[in-house]
């Protein structure tokens, strides 16, 4: 008769991307030997980031790398880039590492006014040491001004550059607040990112 056995799987712990699997043997009328062998399986993670920024005078606006001509910019120890910032927490918890003060924290000088494209460069190569590679990126940012479209492509390619991802896997979005909130008053720029990685 045939004998079918069903494999279990047992994870080796979060963040693994490793798994013990039972080898089961279909044999006709003999019992089955049962090995494990360690393979790799294709968990899928997800992360979300979010992030908002103070508008204030006599900072350059940087969004997704790009230089926007505006009359304010965002306020913060780096280049306080709110859309890389959600995209570097989303990164983060998708491998379960934290946040992005963990790594990069506001108190160590030697971020002080840095690209966060540098920062998300690092964080791909967490996410990397970790075993996992970036399926896609989502983002969207809420601004009731500047218009971001015409940024748009170049943030998309910047994002992409930086965490060697096709271009075609990053999205970017922009909404306004209709004039509800701080963001709406033009005190501030947020930003929302939802990741997938395997
Ligand atoms: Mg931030």
């Amino acid at each position: 008769m045939m004998t079918i056995r069903i494999q279990r799987i047992f994870n080796t712990g979060i963040n693994s991307n490793f798994t013990l699997i039972p080898v089961c043997d279909m044999k006709s009328g003999t019992d089955t030997k049962l090995s494990y062998k360690i393979t790799r399986i294709y968990t899928m993670q997800i992360g979300i980031g979010y992030d908002v920024h103070r508008l204030v005078t006599g900072r350059q606006l940087i969004l997704g790398g790009a230089v926007i001509p505006f009359e304010k910019g965002l306020l913060g120890h780096s280049d306080a880039d709110v859309l890389v910032h959600a995209v570097c927490d989303a990164l983060l918890g998708s491998v379960g590492l934290g946040d992005i003060g963990l790594h990069f924290p506001d108190s160590d000088p030697k971020y002080k006014d840095i690209s966060s494209l540098e920062l998300l460069a690092q964080t791909n190569a967490l996410v990397r040491q970790k075993g996992f590679t970036i399926r896609n990126i989502d983002t969207i940012i809420f601004a009731e001004a500047p218009k971001i479209g015409p940024y748009r492509e170049t943030m998309q390619m910047n994002l992409a550059h930086a965490v060697e991802l096709s271009p075609g896997c990053i999205n970017i979005k922009a909404t306004t607040t209709e004039g509800l909130g701080v963001i709406g008053k033009g005190d501030g720029i947020g930003a929302m990112s939802v990741v997938l990685v395997s």
